[in-house]
C-alpha cells in the first residue's frame, strides 16, 4: 500500500467549465484498475460544460449544496453527505447553486486509454438559472 501523494490544486479548463473550479486529482488509473478519482470544488455559479462518461460517474457531495441535471431536465439538488449516480452515456452537468460553493468527489472508471469523458457545449446562463428553482 501507499500514501497518495497530496497534489496540488489546479483550475478547471475554460474550455469544459464555466466560472471557477478547482480541482485535486485523488486517483489517477492503476492497471488493471481503471478507477479516477478526484476533488472538485465548484463556487457559486460554476458549472461543467454538459458531458457524459463512457462507463457512467458516481459524484458524492461533501460540502456546500450544488445541482446535477440531465437532458430529461430532471434536477438533483446535492447537499454534503449525498451520492449521485449518472448512468454510462447519460449527458448531464454539475455544479454549485447561484448562492453557494458546491464541493464533490467524482469517481468514475476511464476507456480506451483515456477518462471516457465526453465534453459538449457549455450550460447557458438561462439553463442554469432555470434548474436553480
Ligand atoms: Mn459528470
Amino acid at each position: 500500500m501507499n500514501l497518495e501523494p497530496l497534489t496540488p490544486t489546479a483550475q478547471a479548463p475554460a474550455t469544459n467549465f464555466t466560472g471557477r473550479v478547482y480541482v485535486n486529482p485523488l486517483h489517477a488509473k492503476q492497471e488493471p484498475s481503471q478507477l479516477i478519482a478526484s476533488i472538485v470544488r465548484f463556487t457559486p455559479g460554476a458549472r461543467t460544460n454538459w458531458h457524459s462518461h463512457a462507463n457512467g460517474q458516481l459524484l458524492h457531495c461533501t460540502d456546500g449544496s450544488g445541482l446535477v441535471v440531465t437532458r430529461d431536465g430532471t434536477v438533483i439538488r446535492m447537499r454534503a453527505g449525498d451520492t449521485v449516480w449518472t448512468a454510462p452515456g447519460e449527458e448531464h452537468w454539475h455544479g454549485g447553486t447561484s448562492q453557494n460553493m458546491m464541493c464533490h468527489i467524482a469517481m468514475l472508471e476511464g476507456s480506451d486509454g483515456g477518462d471516457g469523458t465526453t465534453w459538449l457545449e457549455p450550460v447557458a446562463d438561462e439553463e442554469y438559472q432555470a434548474a436553480q428553482a
